[in-house]
C-alpha cells in the first residue's frame, strides 16, 4: 500500500496571493472550523463538521471570518492565525515553513474549536455508561486479533478514568460505536460522512453522540479509519506507518463527546504526533466533565517487595528495600516482573468488578521503561496494554479494563520491562507497589 504522505501545501503563501493554492488553504481552514464555509457542500476534507445538529454552539460558528474565495485576504490571514495559535505556532498569518509542515501533517478529520483554551466538549454525551462497540471490518496490514487488541487497549484508556464500560458485540448487534476501515468516499445512504483523502493528511474521523435528550442516530459514536494509511500496532512504527492504538483512542474521545484540545500533550490534540498510549490530565478532565468520576467498592495493593522476577539471568542485581524492590537489569535486555495481588473477590456478599490496575514505579532513565502491562484474573489475561513505554517517575500509572468484568480468582499484573544501555543507575527500576481498583 502506498505510504507517501501528501505535500499539499508549500511555504511562501502570504496575504495578497491569489489562485488555487489559496483556495486549497481556505478549504483546509473552512473544513477544520477556522473560516466560515462558502459552500458547505464543497468540502474536500474529511470529517464531520459543525454544526452537527441540535445543541451545537452556533455563536462560535458565526464568529468565524468570511473570506473571498481564492484571494488571500484579511479574513484568510485571521483564520490562519487562529490555526497557528491552536497548534502552538507563531501566529504570522502567512504560510511560513513551520505552518506548511503543520498543514501537510497527519491529523484527525474532525473540526477544531480554536476559541477554546483547553479540552472542549461538544455538549454531547451518551445517556448510558454501558457502551457496546463492534468491528465492522479490519485492515490488511494487521491481523484481526491484533486489531481487536488495539481497540480494547484504546477503550481501556478511557474506561480507566470514568464509569464507562465498553463491551465488544457482533457487527449485526447495532452497537453505539461501530468501527470501520474505509477508503475514499464511504458514506452510507443518507449520512453526512465525508470522503477520506488517501495516504497522509486526514487519518480518521468520528461522530459525536447527541445532546441529550435529542435522539441518537445510527452513525453517532461511529469511528472511521482511512484505510489508505498503513496502520500498525508496532512501536516504534516504521517510517510512514501510523499507530492504530493512538488514533483509535483519539477517535473514541470524539465518540464519547470530546472535541479537540489545544493543550500540548493531550491525546485530543488534532495533530498526530506518534504513539501516545496514555491519557493526559486534560483528556481526563474532559472525560470526567461529561461522565463524572468513579465510586470504588474496594481496592487492593501489594508492596513492590512482593514482585517475582521471570528471567533471573537478565538481572544484574536485585535488592529489597523497606517497601520497594530495586532491580538493575543487564544492558539491552528485556524481562517480565509479576505482582500477585491478594484479592477479596466477594465483598459484602457480592462479587467485585474490575475497574483498573495501578502501578507505582520509578526508572533510572527513559531508556529503561515499562513497555507492556498485562492484567490477569487468575490465569486468564483480561487486558494487554502494549508498548506504553513509561519511564522516569510514575506515581500512579493506571491501566483500564474496558469491559470491567466480575473478578473470579484474583488479580495479577505482569509488566514487561526493557532495559537499555547506560550506567547501572540508568538501568534501574524501583518497583514500589501494584494495585487494583474494583467497583
Ligand atoms: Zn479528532
Ligand atoms: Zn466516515
Amino acid at each position: 500500500m502506498a505510504t507517501k504522505a501528501k505535500e499539499r501545501f508549500t511555504a511562501g503563501l502570504a496575504p495578497g496571493a491569489r489562485g488555487e493554492d489559496v483556495t486549497a488553504l481556505q478549504d483546509y481552514l473552512e473544513h477544520f472550523g477556522y473560516l466560515a464555509a462558502e459552500d458547505p457542500e464543497h468540502d474536500t476534507f474529511c470529517g464531520p463538521s459543525y454544526p452537527l445538529g441540535d445543541g451545537d454552539d452556533l455563536a462560535v460558528l458565526e464568529d468565524r471570518p468570511d473570506a473571498d474565495a481564492g484571494s488571500f485576504d484579511d479574513a484568510t490571514a485571521e483564520a490562519l492565525r487562529h490555526l497557528q495559535a491552536y497548534a502552538g505556532l507563531r501566529p504570522t498569518g502567512e504560510v511560513d515553513e513551520p505552518t506548511a509542515q503543520l498543514l501537510n501533517s497527519k491529523r484527525c478529520g474532525n473540526a477544531d474549536q480554536s476559541e477554546l483554551a483547553e479540552f472542549s466538549t461538544s455538549g454531547r454525551k451518551w445517556a448510558t455508561n454501558n457502551l457496546r462497540y463492534s468491528l465492522e471490518n479490519t485492515t490488511p496490514n494487521i491481523t484481526t486479533g491484533a486489531v481487536t487488541m488495539a481497540m480494547q487497549q484504546a477503550f481501556a484508556m478511557w474506561s480507566a478514568h470514568s464509569p464507562l464500560r465498553f463491551t465488544q458485540v457482533a457487527a449485526s448487534a447495532g452497537a453505539e460505536i461501530r468501527i470501520r476501515f474505509a477508503t475514499g468516499a464511504h458514506a452510507a445512504t443518507g449520512t453526512n460522512d465525508p470522503a477520506f483523502d488517501g495516504p497522509g493528511g486526514v487519518l480518521a474521523h468520528a461522530f459525536y453522540p447527541s445532546v441529550p435528550p435529542a435522539p441518537v442516530t445510527a452513525i453517532m459514536g461511529d469511528a472511521h479509519f482511512d484505510d489508505a494509511e498503513t496502520w500498525t500496532v508496532t512501536v516504534p512504527p516504521q517510517a510512514g506507518h501510523t499507530d492504530l492504538v493512538t488514533v483509535a483512542a483519539h477517535e473514541f474521545g470524539h465518540s464519547l463527546g470530546l472535541g479537540h484540545s489545544s493543550v500540548n500533550g493531550a491525546l485530543m490534540q488534532a495533530f498526530y504526533g506518534g504513539p501516545q498510549r496514555t491519557l493526559h490530565a486534560d483528556d481526563i478532565s474532559g472525560l470526567q466533565h461529561l461522565y463524572g468520576g468513579v465510586t470504588l467498592r474496594h481496592a487492593a495493593w501489594i508492596h513492590g517487595t512482593g514482585v517475582q522476577v521471570e528471567v533471573d539471568d537478565n538481572v544484574e542485581s536485585i535488592r529489597r528495600y523497606g517497601f520497594y524492590t530495586r532491580i538493575i537489569g543487564k544492558p539491552n535486555t528485556t524481562n517480565w516482573y509479576h505482582f500477585a495481588i491478594p484479592t477479596p473477590v466477594i465483598v459484602a456478599g457480592s462479587r467485585l468488578n474490575w475497574h483498573r490496575a495501578l502501578l507505582r514505579f520509578v526508572t533510572g532513565s527513559t531508556s529503561t521503561v515499562v513497555r507492556d502491562v498485562h492484567v490477569y484474573d487468575g490465569s486468564s489475561r483480561i487486558i494487554a496494554h502494549q508498548a506504553v513505554n513509561l519511564g522516569g517517575s510514575n506515581a500512579m500509572a493506571v491501566f483500564g479494563v474496558p469491559h470491567k468484568p466480575p473478578v473470579y480468582w484474583g488479580a495479577g499484573i505482569s509488566i514487561g520491562v526493557t532495559t537499555g544501555a547506560g550506567t547501572a543507575s540508568e538501568r534501574r527500576i524501583d518497583l514500589i507497589s501494584g494495585g487494583v481498583d474494583f467497583t
